[in-house]
């Protein structure tokens, strides 16, 4: 499983995330956020997750094959805004 989690305030939405992993989009508020239904092309066993949005973050929860392409979305924000953490023992 892993964990990814868009700090709100960091953001600046200048939106490379969303042109490495789909599953960002841009919110009514001009900054990323998560819609797991926005990759038009999930691999197969691609996992729908758990969002939980607060007023500083949005936090995504997975247990697929999509974690390379969180990652490439962390280190392409110039803002260091998303963070992707792998958890250990869960699927
Ligand atoms: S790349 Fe970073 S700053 Fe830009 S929209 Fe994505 S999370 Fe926000």
């Amino acid at each position: 499983m892993y964990r990814v989690t868009i700090d709100r305030d960091a953001c600046d939405g200048v939106f490379a995330c969303l042109t490495r992993d789909p599953r960002f989009v841009e919110d009514d508020d001009g900054i990323a956020t998560l819609d797991p239904d926005a990759d038009p092309a999930p691999p197969a066993e691609s996992d729908d997750g758990t969002i939980r949005e607060t007023d500083t973050a949005v936090v995504g929860e997975f247990a697929d094959e999509r974690v390379d392409d969180a990652e490439a979305a962390a280190e392409a924000c110039p803002f260091d805004a998303i963070t992707v953490e792998r958890v250990e023992g869960e699927p």
